[in-house]
Protein backbone atom coordinates (compact mmCIF):
# COMPACT_ATOMS: atom_id res chain seq x y z
CA UNK A 1 0.00 0.00 0.00
CA UNK A 2 1.14 3.27 -0.16
CA UNK A 3 1.32 4.62 3.51
CA UNK A 4 4.16 5.39 5.70
CA UNK A 5 6.20 2.54 5.92
CA UNK A 6 7.71 0.54 8.96
CA UNK A 7 11.25 0.60 9.62
CA UNK A 8 12.53 -2.61 11.35
CA UNK A 9 11.58 -4.76 14.52
CA UNK A 10 14.63 -5.93 16.69
CA UNK A 11 14.95 -8.33 19.34
CA UNK A 12 17.90 -10.60 21.46
CA UNK A 13 17.30 -13.07 24.37
CA UNK A 14 20.32 -14.16 26.53
CA UNK A 15 18.99 -17.66 28.28
CA UNK A 16 21.90 -19.95 28.46
CA UNK A 17 20.31 -23.69 27.93
CA UNK A 18 17.10 -22.41 26.84
CA UNK A 19 16.16 -23.10 22.76
CA UNK A 20 17.19 -19.43 21.94
CA UNK A 21 17.15 -19.78 17.83
CA UNK A 22 13.06 -20.66 18.80
CA UNK A 23 12.87 -17.88 21.60
CA UNK A 24 14.23 -15.23 18.49
CA UNK A 25 11.89 -17.02 15.92
CA UNK A 26 9.03 -16.41 17.84
CA UNK A 27 10.29 -12.54 18.70
CA UNK A 28 10.59 -11.80 15.15
CA UNK A 29 7.55 -13.45 14.56
CA UNK A 30 5.60 -11.09 16.83
CA UNK A 31 7.60 -8.17 15.37
CA UNK A 32 6.59 -9.27 11.68
CA UNK A 33 4.51 -6.06 11.25
CA UNK A 34 7.95 -3.93 11.56
CA UNK A 35 9.19 -5.45 8.48
CA UNK A 36 8.34 -7.90 5.74
CA UNK A 37 11.49 -7.87 3.42
CA UNK A 38 13.85 -9.77 5.16
CA UNK A 39 14.28 -11.33 8.62
CA UNK A 40 17.46 -12.91 10.52
CA UNK A 41 18.78 -13.84 13.44
CA UNK A 42 22.87 -14.12 14.89
CA UNK A 43 23.29 -17.00 17.57
CA UNK A 44 26.21 -17.38 19.56
CA UNK A 45 26.85 -21.32 21.41
CA UNK A 46 29.87 -19.15 23.14
CA UNK A 47 32.63 -20.04 20.32
CA UNK A 48 31.05 -18.96 17.61
CA UNK A 49 28.75 -16.41 16.21
CA UNK A 50 26.25 -17.97 13.32
CA UNK A 51 24.04 -15.89 11.22
CA UNK A 52 21.22 -17.28 9.07
CA UNK A 53 19.08 -14.32 6.93
CA UNK A 54 17.41 -14.06 3.82
CA UNK A 55 14.69 -12.22 1.74
CA UNK A 56 10.76 -12.37 2.83
CA UNK A 57 8.79 -13.48 6.07
CA UNK A 58 9.99 -14.64 9.05
CA UNK A 59 8.15 -18.11 8.72
CA UNK A 60 9.82 -18.53 4.90
CA UNK A 61 13.18 -17.39 6.21
CA UNK A 62 13.29 -20.13 9.08
CA UNK A 63 12.12 -23.57 9.16
CA UNK A 64 12.72 -26.31 11.92
CA UNK A 65 15.57 -28.03 10.54
CA UNK A 66 17.29 -24.22 10.31
CA UNK A 67 16.35 -22.94 14.13
CA UNK A 68 17.38 -26.76 15.57
CA UNK A 69 20.94 -26.14 13.34
CA UNK A 70 21.42 -23.16 15.81
CA UNK A 71 22.05 -24.04 19.00
CA UNK A 72 23.50 -21.65 21.51
CA UNK A 73 23.14 -19.10 24.69
CA UNK A 74 22.56 -15.39 22.99
CA UNK A 75 21.04 -14.73 19.66
CA UNK A 76 19.80 -11.21 17.91
CA UNK A 77 17.07 -10.90 15.27
CA UNK A 78 16.04 -8.85 12.75
CA UNK A 79 13.43 -7.64 10.70
CA UNK A 80 13.49 -5.04 7.77
CA UNK A 81 11.61 -2.84 6.04
CA UNK A 82 14.76 -0.88 3.59
CA UNK A 83 14.82 2.91 4.44
CA UNK A 84 18.51 3.50 3.42
CA UNK A 85 19.70 0.99 1.07
CA UNK A 86 18.29 -1.36 -0.95
CA UNK A 87 16.13 -4.35 -0.58
CA UNK A 88 18.49 -6.96 -0.90
CA UNK A 89 20.02 -10.14 0.49
CA UNK A 90 23.45 -8.02 1.50
CA UNK A 91 21.18 -5.31 3.19
CA UNK A 92 19.54 -7.63 5.33
CA UNK A 93 19.99 -8.30 9.07
CA UNK A 94 22.00 -8.92 11.75
CA UNK A 95 24.91 -7.02 10.23
CA UNK A 96 27.75 -9.50 11.33
CA UNK A 97 31.89 -8.58 11.20
CA UNK A 98 34.38 -11.03 12.37
CA UNK A 99 36.53 -9.04 14.79
CA UNK A 100 37.10 -9.85 18.16
CA UNK A 101 37.10 -13.31 19.77
CA UNK A 102 34.28 -14.78 17.14
CA UNK A 103 32.87 -11.51 15.85
CA UNK A 104 30.19 -9.66 16.51
CA UNK A 105 26.34 -8.84 14.92
CA UNK A 106 24.45 -5.93 14.73
CA UNK A 107 21.08 -5.38 13.88
CA UNK A 108 19.30 -1.93 14.10
CA UNK A 109 15.81 0.01 14.17
CA UNK A 110 15.84 3.77 12.35
CA UNK A 111 17.68 5.42 10.51
CA UNK A 112 20.90 7.38 10.67
CA UNK A 113 20.98 11.11 9.18
CA UNK A 114 24.74 11.30 8.72
CA UNK A 115 25.20 7.94 7.42
CA UNK A 116 27.51 9.97 4.37
CA UNK A 117 29.76 11.68 6.52
CA UNK A 118 30.20 8.65 8.57
CA UNK A 119 30.68 6.24 5.38
CA UNK A 120 33.28 8.91 4.24
CA UNK A 121 35.11 8.38 7.68
CA UNK A 122 34.95 4.37 7.23
CA UNK A 123 36.11 4.21 3.62
CA UNK A 124 32.92 3.02 2.41
CA UNK A 125 31.22 5.91 0.57
CA UNK A 126 31.01 3.62 -2.88
CA UNK A 127 30.23 0.37 -1.16
CA UNK A 128 27.26 1.69 0.93
CA UNK A 129 24.65 -1.33 1.75
CA UNK A 130 23.16 0.33 4.40
CA UNK A 131 23.52 2.63 7.28
CA UNK A 132 23.60 -0.05 9.96
CA UNK A 133 26.54 -1.33 7.65
CA UNK A 134 28.38 1.56 8.11
CA UNK A 135 28.01 1.34 12.01
CA UNK A 136 29.23 -2.45 12.12
CA UNK A 137 32.12 -1.45 10.01
CA UNK A 138 33.37 1.54 12.48
CA UNK A 139 33.02 -0.83 15.17
CA UNK A 140 35.32 -2.91 13.44
CA UNK A 141 38.06 -0.63 12.71
CA UNK A 142 38.16 0.27 16.13
CA UNK A 143 39.45 -3.70 16.90
CA UNK A 144 42.65 -3.91 16.96
CA UNK A 145 44.35 -5.78 13.86
CA UNK A 146 44.92 -9.78 14.58
CA UNK A 147 48.36 -9.55 15.46
CA UNK A 148 47.90 -7.34 18.11
CA UNK A 149 45.10 -9.20 19.73
CA UNK A 150 46.91 -12.48 19.55
CA UNK A 151 50.41 -10.71 20.96
CA UNK A 152 47.96 -10.03 24.25
CA UNK A 153 49.10 -6.66 23.97
CA UNK A 154 45.67 -5.22 23.92
CA UNK A 155 43.32 -6.77 26.84
CA UNK A 156 40.63 -4.02 26.62
CA UNK A 157 36.74 -4.71 25.76
CA UNK A 158 37.43 -3.84 22.21
CA UNK A 159 33.32 -4.06 21.59
CA UNK A 160 32.07 -1.75 24.39
CA UNK A 161 35.64 0.67 23.76
CA UNK A 162 34.47 0.43 19.93
CA UNK A 163 31.10 1.06 21.15
CA UNK A 164 31.86 4.24 23.75
CA UNK A 165 33.78 5.98 20.85
CA UNK A 166 31.35 5.78 17.57
CA UNK A 167 27.86 5.27 19.02
CA UNK A 168 28.28 9.44 20.17
CA UNK A 169 29.37 10.05 16.60
CA UNK A 170 25.72 8.67 15.42
CA UNK A 171 22.79 11.32 14.64
CA UNK A 172 19.26 10.18 14.13
CA UNK A 173 17.20 7.36 15.44
CA UNK A 174 18.87 4.03 16.53
CA UNK A 175 17.50 1.16 18.74
CA UNK A 176 20.47 -1.45 18.09
CA UNK A 177 20.47 -4.77 19.36
CA UNK A 178 23.92 -6.15 19.34
CA UNK A 179 25.83 -9.03 20.53
CA UNK A 180 29.22 -10.95 20.61
CA UNK A 181 29.92 -14.37 21.75
CA UNK A 182 28.87 -14.46 24.99
CA UNK A 183 27.35 -11.00 25.26
CA UNK A 184 23.68 -8.99 24.41
CA UNK A 185 23.46 -5.50 24.28
CA UNK A 186 20.98 -3.18 24.01
CA UNK A 187 21.13 0.74 22.88
CA UNK A 188 18.78 3.29 22.47
CA UNK A 189 19.44 6.41 20.80
CA UNK A 190 19.19 9.70 23.63
CA UNK A 191 16.20 11.02 21.91
CA UNK A 192 15.13 7.48 22.43
CA UNK A 193 13.00 7.87 18.45
CA UNK A 194 12.60 4.09 18.51
CA UNK A 195 10.73 1.70 20.95
CA UNK A 196 13.29 -0.82 22.60
CA UNK A 197 12.24 -2.56 26.00
CA UNK A 198 13.99 -5.05 28.43
CA UNK A 199 11.68 -8.19 29.91
CA UNK A 200 12.72 -11.18 32.24
CA UNK A 201 12.39 -14.46 30.89
CA UNK A 202 12.35 -17.17 34.02
CA UNK A 203 13.35 -20.45 32.43
CA UNK A 204 14.03 -24.08 33.34
CA UNK A 205 16.84 -26.23 32.71
CA UNK A 206 16.85 -29.79 33.51
CA UNK A 207 14.76 -28.64 36.53
CA UNK A 208 17.02 -25.57 37.23
CA UNK A 209 15.06 -22.65 37.75
CA UNK A 210 16.91 -19.83 36.00
CA UNK A 211 16.50 -16.22 34.65
CA UNK A 212 17.13 -14.71 31.20
CA UNK A 213 16.95 -11.68 29.48
CA UNK A 214 14.91 -10.50 26.58
CA UNK A 215 15.42 -6.76 24.38
CA UNK A 216 12.75 -6.06 21.62
CA UNK A 217 11.46 -3.07 19.49
CA UNK A 218 7.33 -3.63 21.26
CA UNK A 219 6.46 -5.89 24.62
CA UNK A 220 4.11 -8.43 22.61
CA UNK A 221 7.07 -9.69 21.54
CA UNK A 222 8.61 -10.42 25.24
CA UNK A 223 5.06 -11.67 25.64
CA UNK A 224 4.83 -14.24 22.88
CA UNK A 225 8.35 -15.48 24.70
CA UNK A 226 7.09 -15.77 28.42
CA UNK A 227 8.89 -13.21 29.41
CA UNK A 228 7.97 -10.31 32.04
CA UNK A 229 8.07 -6.77 30.81
CA UNK A 230 10.58 -5.31 33.22
CA UNK A 231 10.81 -1.67 31.60
CA UNK A 232 11.49 0.56 28.15
CA UNK A 233 15.36 1.10 27.78
CA UNK A 234 15.95 4.63 28.33
CA UNK A 235 16.85 7.53 25.91
CA UNK A 236 20.19 7.18 25.66
CA UNK A 237 20.92 4.15 28.11
CA UNK A 238 23.18 1.14 26.76
CA UNK A 239 22.15 -1.75 28.64
CA UNK A 240 24.57 -4.93 28.95
CA UNK A 241 23.74 -8.54 29.16
CA UNK A 242 25.76 -11.20 30.27
CA UNK A 243 25.74 -14.22 33.07
CA UNK A 244 25.76 -11.43 36.22
CA UNK A 245 22.61 -9.94 34.62
CA UNK A 246 21.79 -6.80 33.02
CA UNK A 247 23.81 -3.47 33.34
CA UNK A 248 23.24 -0.56 32.15
CA UNK A 249 25.61 2.51 31.22
CA UNK A 250 25.72 5.96 29.68
CA UNK A 251 27.43 6.18 26.11
CA UNK A 252 26.13 9.52 25.14
CA UNK A 253 26.72 11.03 28.60
CA UNK A 254 24.38 11.27 32.02
CA UNK A 255 22.49 14.52 30.69
CA UNK A 256 19.09 13.60 29.55
CA UNK A 257 17.97 14.91 26.38
CA UNK A 258 14.89 15.78 25.38
CA UNK A 259 13.27 12.13 24.61
CA UNK A 260 11.37 11.99 21.29
CA UNK A 261 9.51 9.11 20.78
CA UNK A 262 8.10 8.82 17.22
CA UNK A 263 4.00 9.52 17.59
CA UNK A 264 3.62 7.35 14.71
CA UNK A 265 4.35 4.55 17.00
CA UNK A 266 1.26 5.30 18.58
CA UNK A 267 -0.77 6.17 15.47
CA UNK A 268 -0.10 3.21 13.57
CA UNK A 269 3.22 1.29 13.77
CA UNK A 270 2.90 -0.37 17.01
CA UNK A 271 0.73 -3.25 17.58
CA UNK A 272 -2.36 -2.24 19.70
CA UNK A 273 -1.32 -4.53 22.46
CA UNK A 274 2.30 -3.05 22.50
CA UNK A 275 2.71 -1.07 25.80
CA UNK A 276 4.60 2.00 25.40
CA UNK A 277 4.91 4.20 27.81
CA UNK A 278 3.20 2.19 30.73
CA UNK A 279 0.09 2.37 28.25
CA UNK A 280 -1.54 -0.37 26.40
CA UNK A 281 -1.74 1.16 22.73
CA UNK A 282 -4.97 0.52 21.82
CA UNK A 283 -6.35 2.40 24.20
CA UNK A 284 -4.40 5.17 22.92
CA UNK A 285 -5.92 4.45 19.58
CA UNK A 286 -9.01 4.61 21.22
CA UNK A 287 -8.57 8.05 22.92
CA UNK A 288 -7.62 9.10 19.18
CA UNK A 289 -10.99 8.09 18.40
CA UNK A 290 -13.19 9.86 21.12
CA UNK A 291 -10.95 13.24 21.03
CA UNK A 292 -11.59 12.65 16.84
CA UNK A 293 -15.20 12.59 17.56
CA UNK A 294 -15.70 15.48 19.91
CA UNK A 295 -13.50 17.51 17.69
CA UNK A 296 -15.05 16.57 13.90
CA UNK A 297 -18.66 15.62 15.26
CA UNK A 298 -20.56 14.63 11.71
CA UNK A 299 -24.44 13.01 11.23
CA UNK A 300 -23.54 9.67 10.16
CA UNK A 301 -25.21 5.61 10.03
CA UNK A 302 -22.68 4.10 10.25
CA UNK A 303 -18.74 4.23 11.57
CA UNK A 304 -16.44 1.86 9.84
CA UNK A 305 -12.52 1.71 10.53
CA UNK A 306 -9.88 1.11 7.87
CA UNK A 307 -8.21 -2.23 8.85
CA UNK A 308 -6.12 -2.23 10.72
CA UNK A 309 -5.21 0.33 12.28
CA UNK A 310 -7.94 2.47 11.53
CA UNK A 311 -10.29 0.30 13.06
CA UNK A 312 -9.68 0.87 17.11
CA UNK A 313 -10.24 5.00 16.21
CA UNK A 314 -13.16 4.06 14.48
CA UNK A 315 -14.18 2.07 17.72
CA UNK A 316 -13.57 5.43 19.79
CA UNK A 317 -15.48 7.50 17.89
CA UNK A 318 -18.72 6.03 17.27
CA UNK A 319 -18.60 5.33 21.26
CA UNK A 320 -17.69 8.89 21.47
CA UNK A 321 -20.57 10.08 18.93
CA UNK A 322 -23.31 7.37 19.69
CA UNK A 323 -22.93 6.42 15.87
CA UNK A 324 -23.38 2.34 15.34
CA UNK A 325 -19.82 0.76 14.89
CA UNK A 326 -19.37 -1.68 12.57
CA UNK A 327 -17.31 -3.56 10.25
CA UNK A 328 -17.41 -2.08 6.25
CA UNK A 329 -13.99 -3.27 4.69
CA UNK A 330 -12.79 -6.99 4.75
CA UNK A 331 -9.19 -7.22 4.34
CA UNK A 332 -7.26 -9.79 2.74
CA UNK A 333 -5.33 -11.58 5.78
CA UNK A 334 -2.55 -12.92 3.66
CA UNK A 335 -1.02 -9.95 1.64
CA UNK A 336 0.88 -8.55 4.92
CA UNK A 337 0.68 -5.01 6.24
CA UNK A 338 2.47 -3.80 2.99
CA UNK A 339 2.23 -4.46 -0.35
CA UNK A 340 4.95 -2.96 -2.67
CA UNK A 341 3.99 -1.68 -5.67
CA UNK A 342 6.41 0.28 -8.00
CA UNK A 343 4.33 2.78 -9.59
CA UNK A 344 1.54 5.00 -8.70
CA UNK A 345 -0.79 2.62 -11.23
CA UNK A 346 0.21 -0.37 -9.30
CA UNK A 347 -0.72 1.13 -6.28
CA UNK A 348 -3.94 2.37 -7.07
CA UNK A 349 -5.21 -1.52 -7.86
CA UNK A 350 -3.51 -1.96 -4.13
CA UNK A 351 -6.18 -1.74 -2.38
CA UNK A 352 -8.53 -3.73 -4.33
CA UNK A 353 -6.36 -6.28 -3.90
CA UNK A 354 -6.06 -5.36 0.21
CA UNK A 355 -9.55 -4.67 1.19
CA UNK A 356 -13.34 -5.53 -0.20
CA UNK A 357 -16.13 -3.69 0.86
CA UNK A 358 -19.51 -5.24 2.84
CA UNK A 359 -21.87 -4.08 0.01
CA UNK A 360 -25.21 -5.16 2.46
CA UNK A 361 -23.58 -3.20 5.53
CA UNK A 362 -22.55 -0.19 3.89
CA UNK A 363 -25.35 -0.06 0.67
CA UNK A 364 -27.01 3.37 1.14
CA UNK A 365 -25.34 4.42 4.47
CA UNK A 366 -23.93 7.62 5.13
CA UNK A 367 -20.48 6.78 6.57
CA UNK A 368 -17.89 7.69 8.58
CA UNK A 369 -14.85 6.16 7.46
CA UNK A 370 -11.77 6.24 9.82
CA UNK A 371 -8.02 6.20 8.89
CA UNK A 372 -4.85 6.22 10.96
CA UNK A 373 -3.13 8.64 8.14
CA UNK A 374 -3.40 10.21 4.42
CA UNK A 375 -0.03 10.41 2.87
CA UNK A 376 0.21 10.26 -1.18
CA UNK A 377 -3.81 9.82 -0.58
CA UNK A 378 -3.67 6.98 -3.50
CA UNK A 379 -4.84 4.68 -1.65
CA UNK A 380 -7.74 6.45 0.19
CA UNK A 381 -8.72 7.38 -3.20
CA UNK A 382 -9.24 4.62 -4.11
CA UNK A 383 -11.24 3.30 -1.08
CA UNK A 384 -13.26 6.21 -1.00
CA UNK A 385 -14.24 5.56 -4.68
CA UNK A 386 -14.43 1.97 -3.86
CA UNK A 387 -16.99 2.30 -0.69
CA UNK A 388 -18.87 4.92 -3.60
CA UNK A 389 -19.37 2.29 -5.99
CA UNK A 390 -20.37 -0.19 -3.30
CA UNK A 391 -23.48 2.19 -2.42
CA UNK A 392 -22.43 4.15 0.38
CA UNK A 393 -24.37 7.22 0.38
CA UNK A 394 -22.03 9.87 1.87
CA UNK A 395 -18.20 9.09 3.25
CA UNK A 396 -16.97 11.69 5.79
CA UNK A 397 -13.30 10.69 6.13
CA UNK A 398 -11.86 11.23 9.50
CA UNK A 399 -8.42 11.03 10.20
CA UNK A 400 -7.12 9.91 13.51
CA UNK A 401 -3.67 12.20 12.90
CA UNK A 402 -2.98 15.52 11.99
CA UNK A 403 -2.24 16.22 8.03
CA UNK A 404 1.06 14.23 7.39
CA UNK A 405 3.12 17.35 5.50
CA UNK A 406 7.02 16.75 6.37
CA UNK A 407 9.25 13.19 5.29
CA UNK A 408 10.31 11.55 8.55
CA UNK A 409 14.33 11.40 8.56
CA UNK A 410 14.07 8.80 11.28
CA UNK A 411 13.45 5.35 9.90
CA UNK A 412 10.33 5.29 8.41
CA UNK A 413 10.27 5.57 4.80
CA UNK A 414 7.99 8.33 4.14
CA UNK A 415 7.99 9.92 0.11
CA UNK A 416 9.36 13.67 -0.62
CA UNK A 417 7.44 16.63 0.12
CA UNK A 418 5.97 17.24 -3.79
CA UNK A 419 4.70 13.60 -3.09
CA UNK A 420 2.87 14.42 0.19
CA UNK A 421 -0.90 15.23 -0.28
CA UNK A 422 -1.16 17.52 2.63
CA UNK A 423 2.10 19.18 1.57
CA UNK A 424 0.50 20.24 -1.62
CA UNK A 425 -3.23 21.03 -0.91
CA UNK A 426 -5.20 22.85 1.32
CA UNK A 427 -7.96 20.63 3.30
CA UNK A 428 -10.72 21.31 0.84
CA UNK A 429 -8.51 20.81 -2.21
CA UNK A 430 -7.61 17.62 -0.24
CA UNK A 431 -11.18 16.60 0.24
CA UNK A 432 -12.05 17.31 -3.28
CA UNK A 433 -9.15 15.64 -4.46
CA UNK A 434 -9.96 12.30 -2.58
CA UNK A 435 -13.82 12.49 -3.36
CA UNK A 436 -14.91 12.35 0.09
CA UNK A 437 -18.56 14.12 1.12
CA UNK A 438 -15.95 15.86 4.08
CA UNK A 439 -12.95 15.15 5.54
CA UNK A 440 -11.19 16.21 8.83
CA UNK A 441 -8.01 15.68 10.71
CA UNK A 442 -7.54 14.74 14.45
CA UNK A 443 -5.59 18.22 15.82
CA UNK A 444 -2.44 18.31 16.86
CA UNK A 445 -3.45 19.04 20.49
CA UNK A 446 -5.81 16.32 20.61
CA UNK A 447 -3.70 14.11 19.23
CA UNK A 448 -0.88 14.90 22.13
CA UNK A 449 -4.06 14.52 24.77
CA UNK A 450 -4.41 11.11 23.05
CA UNK A 451 -0.75 9.77 23.82
CA UNK A 452 -0.52 11.25 27.56
CA UNK A 453 1.94 14.07 26.14
CA UNK A 454 1.54 17.91 26.86
CA UNK A 455 0.12 20.54 23.67
CA UNK A 456 4.27 21.07 23.24
CA UNK A 457 4.70 17.42 22.73
CA UNK A 458 7.60 16.97 25.08
CA UNK A 459 8.99 13.98 25.07
CA UNK A 460 7.38 13.62 21.10
CA UNK A 461 8.65 13.08 17.66
CA UNK A 462 5.85 14.76 15.83
CA UNK A 463 8.03 16.35 13.01
CA UNK A 464 6.39 15.00 10.16
CA UNK A 465 3.46 16.76 10.59
CA UNK A 466 5.19 20.13 12.07
CA UNK A 467 8.26 19.99 10.14
CA UNK A 468 9.89 21.12 13.51
CA UNK A 469 12.63 18.41 13.56
CA UNK A 470 14.17 17.95 16.95
CA UNK A 471 17.57 17.19 15.45
CA UNK A 472 19.76 18.88 12.94
CA UNK A 473 18.59 17.36 9.31
CA UNK A 474 20.97 17.97 6.65
CA UNK A 475 20.10 19.92 3.53
CA UNK A 476 21.39 16.67 1.47
CA UNK A 477 18.39 14.95 2.94
CA UNK A 478 15.91 17.85 3.39
CA UNK A 479 14.40 18.88 -0.17
CA UNK A 480 16.13 22.68 -0.09
CA UNK A 481 12.99 23.91 -2.00
CA UNK A 482 10.47 22.41 0.78
CA UNK A 483 12.61 24.80 2.76
CA UNK A 484 11.81 27.35 1.61
CA UNK A 485 8.05 26.63 0.91
CA UNK A 486 7.17 25.69 4.60
CA UNK A 487 5.91 28.82 5.58
CA UNK A 488 3.53 28.82 2.52
CA UNK A 489 2.23 25.40 3.20
CA UNK A 490 1.77 26.13 6.92
CA UNK A 491 -0.46 28.94 6.22
CA UNK A 492 -2.68 26.80 4.26
CA UNK A 493 -3.24 24.65 7.06
S1 LIG B 1 9.16 12.48 11.75
FE1 LIG B 1 7.14 11.52 12.09
S2 LIG B 1 7.35 9.37 11.46
FE2 LIG B 1 9.43 10.24 11.72
S3 LIG B 1 10.04 9.75 13.82
FE3 LIG B 1 9.13 11.79 13.88
S4 LIG B 1 6.95 11.44 14.30
FE4 LIG B 1 7.83 9.49 13.65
Amino acid sequence: MEGVKEACGVFGVYAPGAFVSQLTFDGLFALQHRGQESAGMAVSDGETVMVLKDMGLVTSVFDERGLSSLQGDLAIGHTRYSTTGPSTWHSAQPVYRPSGKAGFALGHNGNLTNTESLAVEAGMLGALTSDSDVVAELLAQRFPDESKALSGKVEADHLLDALCEVLPRLEGAFSFALMDCDRLIGVRDPHGFRPLCLGRLDYNVDGEARTGWVIASESPALDICGAQLVREIEPGEMVLIDASGPRSSWPFGEEAKDACLCVFEFVYFARPDSRLRNREVYAIRRKMGELLAGQQPVEADLVIGVPDSGVTAAEGYAAASGIAFGQGLIKNRYIGRTFIAPTQEARALGVRRKLNPLRASIAGKRLVVVDDSIVRGTTTRQLVKMLKEAGAAEIHLRISSPPFSWPCFYGIDTPSRDELLAAQLSLEEMNANIGSDSLEFLSLANLMESVGADPEGHGICRACLTGDYPTEVPLSLKDRSAVLERELVASKH
